[in-house]
Formats: C-alpha cells, sequence, structure tokens
C-alpha cells in the first residue's frame, strides 16, 4: 500500500539546501513530499559530493562548494534570483547561522536551522576564553541580532530534535503533569503564561533525556574511530565545547567548575570542563537509570529562559535544564577514546575532501535499535515525568528514505518548522520555544513511533550510599550536585567532594 503524506504548502521560490550530510540526506526526500516546489530551482550546496547522485537522480542540482564567510555572497546570491520566496535549509556544519539569517532576510528568504552554528574555528579557538565558546554566547548573538533587526521574513532557529521538538514535547508534557495533579488552568498562550503554569506544576528541572539503543549490523567501532548516528563532526564539536545548563531557582549550590556570564539573559551558567567529559544521572524508560553526558545545547538555555517568571527585574522561578545524552554504545566508546586521548578526536582535520576516519551509520549498516528521546520533567508532586518519541529503525526505514532514527525525528521536526514558518511568513527570526507546539507536534507525529509519556519514581538518590559512602544532599534529590557526577579531574571538582565518610561497623 503506497500511503498519501499530506502536502503542507507551496514554496513559490527557490529552496536552497546547505550540507547534504546525514540530515540534509534525509530531510530533502521529505521536502519533496510535503510541499510543492519547483524542482528546477532547488539546489544542494555542500563541498563532499560523495551523495550527489541522490539530489541528481530527484532532477536537483548538486553544487559542490564549501559556504565560506569570503564566498558566501557571491556563492549564493545567484540562487536567490527570479520570483517568488527563496527558502534557504541551513543543515550544514561551519556555516555561520547569523550571517546567513542575515542574507535571506536582505533577499526576503525564509530560513531555518538546527542549531546556531558559527563559522569554522569558533569550536576550537584556543585563544577565545571559555565563555566565549559557549552556546550561549552563540545564542545571545543570535538575540542581539534580532533586538537590532526585529520583524521581517520568518527565520526559525534551532528548529531540529533538540534544539527544536524537545521544546514542543516540554510544553505537552506539562500540560499533561498539570492534568494529573489537577490544577485549575487554562492553556498559557503567553510565554509569561507557560512560564507561570511550569512554576505551579512544581517542575524543579528538565533533562532532556535520551538513549540512543541503534546499533550496528557488524562491528564498527575500531581504534582510531568515531563512530555516531548522526554529525561525527557536530557531535565532537558540541562535546569539546564547555558544558552547560539552564540554572533553576531551586540550586543551592554551583559546581565547582561552574562560572556565571557577565552580559546577556544569565538563564545559563558554563562550566570549565568538556560536556563529553560531564556525565549525569538521568533517567529514560527503556534505560531506566543511567548517566548521560551533559553536552552543551541550545535548548538548556532557550528552554530554561522561555519559562523564567520574573518580579519586575527580579528572577522568581527558573528550571534546570540540560542535556544528559546516552548516544549509541559506539559513541560512547568513541568519546572513551577522545577523553584518553585528552580531548583529542580521532581526526583532526576539517578538510572538506579529504576522507576522515568518522563513520555515520546510515540505515542500511543499523541492525536494530530506537533513539529514545524526551524531556524528563522533575521535582514536581508526582515526582518525575519522562514524555517522547521512541522512534525505531525498522519503523524509520518503513517511513522515510536515505536516514535512520536519529535522523528522522530531526527531519521530521524540520518539516514542522518550515510548515509554520510557510503559514506564519512575517514572523522575524524565532525560535522552537516561541512558535506553536501544537502544529508542529500535528505535521510531525506521524514520524515519531511510539510517543509515550511515563512517570517514574526515580530520583539521583536511588540506590546512592549503598555500596560506597557518598556525600549527597537528601534534603532536596533534585539538587545538581546529586544529578552531576563528580570525579575531581577538573579544576575545582575536588572541593565539591567532602572527605569520604567511613559507614560504622557495629
Ligand atoms: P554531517 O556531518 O553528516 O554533514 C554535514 C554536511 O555539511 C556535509 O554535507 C558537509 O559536506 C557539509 N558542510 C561542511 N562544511 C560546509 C560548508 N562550509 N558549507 C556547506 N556545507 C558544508 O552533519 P548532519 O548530521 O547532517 O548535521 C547537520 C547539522 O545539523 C549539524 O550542524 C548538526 O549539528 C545539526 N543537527 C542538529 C540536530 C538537532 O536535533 N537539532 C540533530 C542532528 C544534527
Amino acid at each position: 500500500m503506497t500511503q498519501k503524506w499530506p502536502v503542507y504548502g507551496k514554496i513559490d521560490g527557490p529552496v536552497i539546501i546547505l550540507g547534504f550530510g546525514s540530515i540534509g540526506r534525509g530531510v530533502l526526500p521529505l521536502i519533496l513530499r510535503h510541499f510543492e516546489c519547483d524542482r528546477s530551482r532547488m539546489v544542494v550546496i555542500a563541498p563532499n559530493d560523495k551523495d550527489r547522485k541522490l539530489a541528481e537522480k530527484e532532477g536537483i542540482k548538486f553544487e559542490k562548494a564549501g559556504v565560506t564567510k569570503d564566498n558566501y555572497r557571491e556563492l549564493l546570491t545567484p540562487y536567490f534570483k527570479g520570483p517568488g520566496r527563496p527558502f534557504l535549509v541551513n543543515v550544514s556544519v561551519d556555516v555561520s547561522s547569523v550571517d546567513m539569517i542575515t542574507f535571506c532576510t536582505e533577499h526576503k528568504a525564509l530560513y531555518i536551522d538546527t542549531v546556531v552554528e558559527p563559522w569554522l574555528g569558533f569550536y576550537t579557538d584556543t585563544n577565545a576564553p571559555l565563555a566565549a565558546r559557549t552556546n550561549y554566547v552563540l545564542r545571545e548573538e543570535l538575540l542581539e541580532l534580532r533586538r537590532r533587526k526585529p520583524g521581517g521574513p520568518t527565520a526559525i532557529s534551532c528548529c531540529g530534535a533538540n534544539p527544536g521538538m524537545v521544546s514542543w514535547f516540554a510544553k505537552q508534557a506539562l500540560l499533561n503533569i498539570a492534568n494529573d495533579l489537577k490544577l485549575d488552568y487554562t492553556e498559557p498562550k503567553t510565554r509569561e503564561e507557560w512560564a507561570a503554569l511550569m512554576q505551579r506544576a512544581g517542575v524543579k528541572g528538565i533533562h532532556i533525556a535520551e538513549r540512543d539503543t541503534q546499533r550496528a549490523k557488524s562491528p564498527q567501532k575500531v581504534i582510531g574511530n568515531f563512530v555516531n548516528t548522526w554529525s561525527v563532526d557536530g557531535f565532537i564539536s558540541e562535546g569539546l565545547q564547555p558544558a552547560e545548563l539552564g540554572w533553576g531557582t531551586h540550586e543551592k549550590t554551583m559546581p565547582a567548575t561552574g562560572r556565571r556570564h557577565e552580559t546577556g539573559c544569565d538563564a545559563a551558567i558554563y562550566m570549565t570542563q568538556p560536556g563529553i567529559g560531564t556525565r549525569v544521572r538521568s533517567w529514560t524508560p527503556t534505560a531506566q537509570a543511567q548517566h548521560g553526558f551533559l553536552v552543551t545545547h541550545n535548548e538548556s538555555i532557550s528552554i530554561a529562559d522561555f519559562f523564567t517568571v520574573r518580579q519586575g527585574d527580579k528572577v522568581v522561578y527558573r528550571p534546570t535544564v540540560h542535556y544528559a545524552y546516552h548516544p549509541c554504545d559506539d559513541a560512547v566508546l568513541s568519546i572513551h577514546e577522545v577523553a584518553g586521548g585528552g580531548w583529542k578526536a580521532q581526526t583532526a582535520t576539517t578538510e572538506w575532501l579529504k576522507e576522515t576516519p568518522w563513520k555515520i551509520l546510515d540505515e542500511n549498516e543499523i541492525e536494530d535499535g530506537i533513539d529514545e528521546l524526551g524531556v524528563l520533567l522533575f521535582g514536581h508532586a508526582k515526582n518525575a515525568y519522562w514524555y517522547g518519541s521512541q522512534l525505531s529503525i525498522e519503523e524509520t526505514r518503513r517511513l522515510a528514505p536515505h536516514q535512520n532514527a536519529t535522523g528522522l525525528q530531526v527531519t521530521s521536526a524540520i518539516i514542522a518548522g518550515m510548515t509554520w514558518a510557510l503559514e506564519n511568513p512575517e514572523k522575524g527570526i524565532i525560535d522552537a520555544d516561541e512558535i506553536d507546539f501544537r502544529r508542529c507536534l500535528e505535521v510531525q507525529m506521524p514520524y515519531l513511533g511510539p510517543v509515550i509519556g511515563v512517570y517514574t519514581d526515580w530520583t539521583p538518590l536511588k540506590h546512592r550510599n549503598e555500596l560506597f559512602s557518598e556525600d549527597v544532599d537528601t534534603s532536596d534529590p533534585w539538587q545538581f550536585s546529586n544529578v552531576l557526577v563528580t570525579d575531581g579531574s577538573y579544576t575545582g571538582a575536588l572541593s565539591v567532594q567532602a572527605p569520604p565518610r567511613l559507614k560504622s561497623v557495629k
């Protein structure tokens, strides 16, 4: 039976796709499926053309080129000509979102991306202070652009799975908890109302809690290779940024390696240690209790900022928000190797054309598994609630070509965002937290496999202090000090650990 898929709108101008990696390859067939567009006015631009046939067999031009700070105006301008409103879909690495949005605004073009991406070199600039290598800074640059140039064509920032879809899940999860707590409320319409409801529901924090169980058909991880289910380039970049988290009002003590920023919204802190060197305790339905990596992500800051309640200038409520990511097992082994090498990635080159030992497992190389990606809202009267998608590789293969489960959670969010942009074309720069979560989830749901909500009695104190004595805060299980796995290897980290206490033996 061939499924009939809904067409959500017409893109009447050219469609320009930057990047043709795991996400670009997956989003192209979905764009063709869900939007009416003129293929003769579509182009994919990427410096690596190993998959150009996938575009060309659809009648779409492939231009083999890397977009740089110096060439982007000359390279892109010809594609923005002609009738209709262009749509730029930025799913590349190392191409500045801020400059792409500025360019799109000048050309009255719609825009979408899945991260706030900087130009090449940002992540690895050891001359820059740590604070300057954060997602906080990247987000502030975008907010500054919005303040300087309000309005204009819609440019949706950070509209993938996470960041992106998880912001919509957080709202749905909050409504489910509010209903289960029998709160008397009307569905929030403004940011302030959403934040007030989060506060009323008693949510102390949110983990973006993910377990990727996809595994390769044949052994993939060998010494000197990094294996993952999505961009290795992207994951290493963000993994070697400082860990960052939205910093909630219930927290009593900053981690010893925690630092505040001197300017900006102040919704988040960073830590003087890499995200892939920072483990946290968390929970997903399949894994149950697990350690995840606190890798910095835009949504840790944007969700915390969105749900902030102020009285005058004073912040009276904010949830702690961070990622707790257990990537596929091959990626965990790959990270272990990077850590062992003193945070040196398996390949130091970002030369576009050079073959690298990096490996992204595609849909044909995966034996089985799911990407279980959701939000864990904790600290309320019902303890903790996970709400999210459990998309399997088998279902992904049935639903869409050229991608694995991780990819489809991202590409379907892009389709949802593009739909919203076509329906709301003059909203200026906007991020996933601010767009209509119901409409987006309506578009995305058919691609997410089982989407479930479950309560758990797990807390980060479960089974602590049993085999070993640990210094934990029993007065509030949901303190970040209980969530963080401290190993003492970062400056100051030892100072948060009390000297060992021997259990008295009778
Ligand atoms: P990938 O590494 O598989 O592919 C990256 C693509 O960008 C490649 O085609 C590469 O040739 C191209 N590229 C590199 N330099 C370029 C340049 N200068 N100009 C144009 N293209 C260039 O990555 P991916 O898995 O497809 O991810 C793409 C982007 O999406 C990354 O920024 C990644 O962080 C992001 N992402 C977001 C989410 C989310 O949920 N928000 C999830 C996965 C990936």
